[in-house]
């Protein structure tokens, strides 16, 4: 398995795509986690789509859901797949599709693959889900509690979590994740940040003792 970051944003970043991951099982079958407004030109550019049979949402915020159903209907009415959707509800979302098509689109279920979520504290009256795929890949979605105390962490191969500069209502800030231990963060990339505070989240990742922050086109292999 292999990770790959295709955005690292957060949510109205300049010059970036929203905070997504894709985790490869094989060379021909990808999971995406999270899919922003941004993030299916990407995939068409790299020409991804068709790998990508399973799509999972940590929420609906348009930088987190904002061009699934277009790479939905892209891999349904153009690829001919049908896709796996989970996460959080993809209800409404499907609501978006051509009537009674959009759950001609979806595969209900899938075996073999396993998905676990926890709920995150991040939006009022909002699903939000940690998502935690194949026992090995933690990927915090949006929240503003460190997760990296948790069960799921303690699994985790490789942990991909939000950070702010400072922590805000939503989001956790980079000292209180900072309290985790080494053994945490050693094994944890920071995603879901502004372009321009790279450098200064970037030096103090480093000096507490973080893999790194997520970047755009970065892999990682589990
Ligand atoms: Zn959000």
């Amino acid at each position: 398995m292999k990770i790959e970051i295709l955005g690292s944003g957060s949510a109205f970043a300049k010059n970036t795509t929203n905070s997504s991951v894709l985790l490869w099982l094989e060379k021909d079958n990808a999971v995406l986690l999270d899919c922003g407004f941004n993030v299916f030109p990407v995939i068409l550019e790299k020409e991804y789509a068709k790998f990508i049979n399973t799509i999972l949402l940590s929420h609906t915020h348009q930088d987190h859901c904002g061009s699934a159903v277009a790479l939905l209907e892209y891999r349904h009415n153009i690829l001919k797949q049908k896709t796996f959707v989970g996460g959080v509800s993809w209800e409404k979302l499907l609501r978006l599709c051509d009537g009674n098509d959009a759950f001609d689109m979806v595969v209900q279920a899938k075996k073999g693959l396993k998905i676990e979520t926890m709920e995150v504290p991040h939006a009022k009256g909002m699903d939000c889900k940690a998502l935690f795929v194949e026992e090995a890949l933690l990927y915090s979605g949006d929240t503003s509690l460190s997760l990296l105390d948790s069960p799921f962490a303690q699994k985790a191969k490789i942990i991909i979590h939000d950070v702010h500069k400072s922590g805000n209502s939503g989001h956790v800030g980079l000292d209180e994740l900072g309290k985790a231990t080494l053994e945490m963060k050693a094994k944890t990339y920071l995603t879901h940040y502004a372009p321009q505070d790279y450098d200064f989240l970037e030096d103090k990742a480093r000096k507490l003792g973080f893999a790194g922050l997520a970047k755009p086109g970065m892999t990682i292999e589990l």
